[in-house]
């Protein structure tokens, strides 16, 4: 059988279930795929294939004896460094975690696993996941498998190449400011965040706990849902988690929601910093969805140009606090070199976090000062009321919203690693959507002239998953960009 690698869950899940595919043959094709490509791509920290050939087996096993576990069974699931797996490194692409090895599974993973899917390899991703192309992790950058000499996008863009160059079938990527999405979109794949506390955020190791959300990359809109659809739910470890408002069978959803639906377009999208092939691009997507008979209207996110300045008060101020644990004391790493106990912690910490990293701890101790709190947090968190205020309005007239994902495609790769401002930027259309809660998702919508991914963002209302995959699933089968694959 021919590209097994750049088959889809839904495809596969029906060879396995006629037979004509074991769980076994499947994985050894991701893990060859995996040894031919990853070279060149460097999407993974680390795989251990005995490991996930082991659940192929046990996968196959279960079928045998009748009691397969839905269409996960036995499909291979790569895994951001972030997200804790029992046995398994957790780095978080850091040299401060370089030797910690978790204790237990993350809920997501522990969901998986009852779902069926063999857990498959460590995928690189910026230190702590802070960044927007994978540039921060302190072991490797990954290549974007579309042109090497391009970024994948961050901070899960690990997760986002293995996709694109058909190293895993499935993977899981966090979002706390657009994380999976803008990969998704520089990678040609879809990736999706969902509301606010939809899944479990137990082990996953937190950056900006009112912003993170675990989330799936997929080749289709279909293969998202089924992923989210076994994670998702209320779970006690995470008091921010609960159980969906809105209706969560997704698979069945895309087959009854048909449209047409009335659909925004913010203006303030379209702006300044666009590039003019993305623009063109997203224009053409609202027009299709237009002769599709959907309603387009024009909204208004008035202060979507305070987002990213509020973000990265927010978010950093959170990582400030969640990344006052690595200490040296405990489990992260220890210095060599320190005498005392100050010096354990201010060695440790300087030795083990990177740049970027500090930026944002300095950034973020500083917003949450007793002189400056006020000042910047406290007025950065009136205005995040006022950007989540900009969504309601809009949605009491559209059931979604259609942007870009990313103002450009995959950009070279060191060409922005010296300008944190400029990086920063590649989420200008992400990031309100974590301020605000809700879910939202990217859907490959072409290729510029020079044959790089272009994403269209679809955002839902909150709880509102189900309608959000039918409008993308919608213009994915009206298009099919994601049949097309990079040539490695
Ligand atoms: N690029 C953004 C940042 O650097 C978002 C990161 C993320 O979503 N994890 O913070």
């Amino acid at each position: 059988m021919q590209d097994l690698h750049f088959k889809t869950i839904t495809e596969l899940a029906a060879l396995l279930e006629s037979g004509e595919l074991t769980s076994v043959q499947l994985m050894q094709a991701v893990i060859d795929r995996t040894a031919a490509v990853d070279e060149q791509v460097k999407a993974f920290l680390s795989y251990d294939a005995d490991d996930a050939l082991a659940q192929a087996r046990a996968s196959d096993e279960r079928r045998a004896a009748g009691q397969a576990l839905g269409p996960l069974d036995g499909i291979p699931v790569g895994i951001k460094d972030v997200l804790a797996v029992k046995d398994q490194s957790v780095r978080c692409a850091s040299k401060m975690l370089e030797n910690y090895v978790s204790p237990f599974d993350a809920t997501c993973i522990t969901k998986l696993r009852q779902a069926g899917a063999i857990i498959w390899g460590r995928l690189n991703m910026d230190e702590f996941a802070m960044g927007s192309s994978t540039e921060n992790s302190a072991y490797q950058t990954t290549a974007n498998p579309w042109n090497l000499e391009t970024i994948p996008g961050g901070s899960s863009g690990g997760s986002a190449a293995a996709m694109a160059a058909g190293e895993a079938i499935a993977t899981l990527g966090t979002d706390t400011g657009g994380s999976i999405r803008q990969p998704a979109a520089l990678c040609g794949v879809v990736g999706m965040k969902p509301t606010y506390g939809l899944v479990s955020r137990y082990g996953l190791v937190a950056f900006a706990s009112s912003l993170d959300q675990v989330g799936p990359f997929a080749r289709t809109v279909e293969d998202a849902a089924i992923v989210l659809e076994a994670m998702l739910g209320k779970d006690l470890k995470d008091s921010t988690s609960i159980e969906s408002l809105g209706e969560t069978n997704y698979a069945a959803a895309l087959k009854d929601k048909k449209g047409p639906w009335t659909l925004g377009v913010p203006q303030e999208f379209f702006g300044e910093g666009i590039d003019p092939e993305v623009k063109a691009n997203i224009e053409q997507a609202v027009d299709w969805y237009r002769g599709q008979g959907c309603t387009i209207v024009d909204i208004s996110l008035p202060h979507s140009d305070l987002a990213v300045p509020v973000y990265y008060i927010v978010a950093t101020a959170e990582a400030s606090s969640n990344l006052a644990r690595f200490d040296g004391v405990r489990y992260s790493h220890r210095s060599e070199a320190a005498k005392d106990a100050l010096t354990l912690f201010t060695k440790s910490r300087g030795e083990g976090f990177g740049d970027e990293v500090k930026r944002r701890i300095i950034l973020g101790t500083y917003v949450l000062s007793s002189g400056y709190y006020d000042a910047y947090y406290k007025r950065a968190q009136k205005v995040r009321r006022l950007i989540l205020g900009d969504f309601e309005k809009a949605f009491e007239q559209v059931d979604a919203i259609l942007t870009p994902t990313s103002p450009t495609p995959a950009f070279k790769r060191g060409e922005r690693t010296d300008d944190p401002l400029a990086m920063y930027l590649s989420d200008i259309y992400t990031i309100s959507v974590n301020l605000a809660g809700l879910p939202a998702i990217s859907v490959p919508s072409g290729f510029t002239e020079s044959g790089l991914p272009i994403g269209l963002q679809v955002i839902g209302k909150a709880f509102g998953e189900a309608e959000m995959f039918a409008i993308a699933h919608a213009f994915e089968q009206g298009h099919d960009y994601y049949k097309t694959t990079p040539k490695l």
